[in-house]
């Protein structure tokens, strides 16, 4: 549904992050590189015709999204936090390798948010005629503005808007290097699309429990989590080496249609093994769309009774952001399984 907005002195945050969207090419070394922030704005006056005041705040360094830390997290959540009440609504450029890494962890870190945090990049560059970036930058710049007549935001989520998309940050993958339609969010459908008007699916978003409690941030993060793609072919030494490795606490197994991994003895072996001495192992798919059951077939019933929990529709970038979280505010891997069963920020279909 289309719904109405004021936009009188509505004031955002725009925070450069780094990414294609403000690189330009090194004649030198023919590479993309991050460029001055100001150059950006720059190149989009049309920002200039909305009645918002734009501000603006720029990491030093500027950084392409594939060298992304949770440290990054950690000081977007605190920037946010400390700017909070100054502004209606925040816009991170960001590059789009690791948008959804961010996005999602993000939508853990910031609790009871109350304001749009929208995210956005391109595929081109902001200064080449056929950039993507532009319209993607105006358009979540707009929908960072949008309240509703009683002056509540519109869509007070994490969310990552590409290519006439808004989406909720922790549903979203990068699945595309050079299309425009850069993200997609296979399990949720978008909380708004963008063509003449700009349409919100209200019934999807998620408002907080209290609009006036205030913002509360947790920057503690785990990060002791490993990834294992499940593939035929796999030797029971990398198996091995990930889920029983000493520094992991946890890890996020991507396996096979709706949570089913080889049920052959050596690999259930190593699988007990880990889950006896305690670590997470959290089931995903490997599939772009769906969830995991692992009450469908005998293969996924070994995992799940052998203490595999399930991640549900999760993405792999949510559940990364969920188990850092998590994991983040106790030591307790039971506890932490018993959480992971929670619906948090939208994150899973329960
Ligand atoms: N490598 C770039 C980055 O993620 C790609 C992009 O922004 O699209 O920073």
């Amino acid at each position: 549904m289309t719904r109405t907005h004021t936009r009188e002195k509505a004031s955002l945050l725009l925070i450069y992050t780094g990414g294609t969207i403000g690189m330009k090419q090194d004649p030198a070394t023919q590479t993309l590189r991050p460029f001055d922030f100001s150059q950006i704005l720059e190149e989009v006056p049309e920002l200039r015709k909305f009645a918002y005041r734009i501000d603006s705040y720029a990491f030093d360094p500027i950084i392409d999204s594939s060298d992304v830390e949770p440290g990054l997290w950690q000081c977007l959540a605190e920037l946010i936090y400390e700017r909070y009440s100054s502004y209606d609504g925040f816009v991170i450029l960001h590059g789009t390798d690791t948008m959804a890494y961010s996005a999602s962890a993000l939508s853990f870190m910031l609790d009871n948010l109350a304001k749009p945090v929208i995210f956005t990049g391109s595929q081109l560059p902001i200064g080449v005629p056929r950039t993507d970036g532009r319209e993607n930058l105006i358009s979540a710049v707009e929908i960072a503005a949008a309240k509703d007549t009683g002056g509540h935001a519109l869509v007070p989520e994490v969310c990552i808007y590409f290519d006439n998309m808004l989406m909720r940050g922790n549903r979203t993958s990068k699945v595309s290097s050079d299309n425009f339609t850069a993200f997609r969010s296979m399990n949720m459908p978008p909380l708004a699309e963008a063509g003449i008007s700009i349409k919100y699916n209200a019934s999807l978003i998620i408002n907080p429990q209290d609009w006036d409690a205030g913002l509360r941030i947790s920057t503690s993060l785990d990060t002791r989590v490993s990834i294992l793609k499940i593939h035929p072919g796999i030797t029971p030494q990398v198996v091995k080496n990930i889920l029983c490795g000493e520094e992991t606490r946890a890890v996020i197994m991507e396996t096979y249609g709706c949570g089913n991994a080889p049920c052959k003895e050596w690999f259930m072996d190593i699988v007990r093994q880990a889950t006896a001495s305690g670590k997470i192992i959290l089931n995903v798919t490997q599939c772009l769309s769906g969830t995991v059951d692992m009450t469908l077939y005998s293969n996924g019933k070994t995992l799940l009774d052998a203490g595999v929990v399930s991640g549900y529709d999760s993405t792999t970038e949510s559940a990364l952001g969920k188990l850092f979280y998590l994991m983040g505010q106790t030591q307790d891997n039971t506890a932490v399984k018993e959480m992971l069963n929670q619906n948090f920020k939208g994150e899973i279909s329960k």
